[in-house]
């Protein structure tokens, strides 16, 4: 058991999100008032994930996409009231950690998603860091590759061949990160790996000779929140579950 202040300054310390200009704020962004024993992670505070750890006995939430963006206009209203409610009803407590978990070394999504295919980065490119390139490890061929992309998450990704080149530099960037493509080919990839594709990038793709493969921006932003939950669970002796509310997009 931990107490909520001992854990939001274990996942600060962990996280450091005053190093990052994000979308929305970072760390606790709804106060529970129950001591921290069993944690659930997942990748969005929806209502169905909410509802499915509500069921698993949770008290305390940590997932990448939290309840409160840029542009929202402020009021809890509609769908944002009932996620709300939930959790206050519960006096539970959700952590989220957008932009920092994407970055982190050890535990953010772009690493644990490279060690879903086998790729460990060497340097970082874009815009605040957050792209991640390495060696083509075992990976010699995009066919080779978008294979291992699909058995590891699952599903049949989206793939624009570029040149044919064989593949010496492999650049990845987890969930909507189809605008760092042209910043991967500056870096020098190959190919970039990320979870969305917008219409500029099968032009791009095209004309560069540089591969892009879309693989999903739920199915690649998986990865991240489990580790640090686990992590956190074991420095404090907590319960963690990861739950997965499927997603298509
Ligand atoms: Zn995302």
């Amino acid at each position: 058991m931990a107490e909520l202040k001992e854990v939001e300054s274990f996942l600060q310390q962990l996280l450091q999100p005053q190093t990052f200009q994000d979308y929305g704020p970072n760390g606790l962004q709804v106060e529970g008032g129950r001591p921290v024993r069993r944690v659930v992670s997942g990748v969005t505070a929806s209502l169905a994930f909410i509802d499915a750890a509500v069921a698993a006995g949770a008290d305390t939430l940590f997932v990448h996409h939290g309840l409160f963006w840029r542009g929202q206009d402020g009021r809890l209203t509609g769908w944002l009231k009932e996620r709300v409610k939930r959790l206050l009803v519960d006096d539970i407590s959700l952590f989220a950690y957008h932009l920092p978990l994407d970055a982190h070394p050890e535990f953010g999504n772009n690493a644990r998603f490279g060690r879903q295919l086998g790729l460990v980065a060497d340097a970082r490119f874009g815009e605040q860091g957050l792209g991640f390139i390495g060696a083509a490890a075992a990976h010699a061929s995009l066919a080779a590759l978008a294979d291992a992309a699909a058995s590891a998450l699952q599903r049949t990704p989206t793939v624009l061949p570029g040149d044919g080149r064989p593949l010496r530099r492999v650049a990845w960037c987890t969930g909507g990160a189809q605008g760092y493509f042209e910043a991967a080919i500056a870096a020098g990839a190959d190919v970039f790996i990320t979870g969305e594709i917008s219409e500029p990038q099968a032009h791009l793709a095209r004309e560069t000779g540089v591969a892009f493969v879309a693989c999903g921006h739920h199915a690649t932003e998986r990865y991240g929140a489990p580790a640090v939950a686990a992590h956190l669970a074991t420095q404090f002796g907590l319960v963690h579950q990861f739950i997965d509310v499927e997603n298509p997009a």
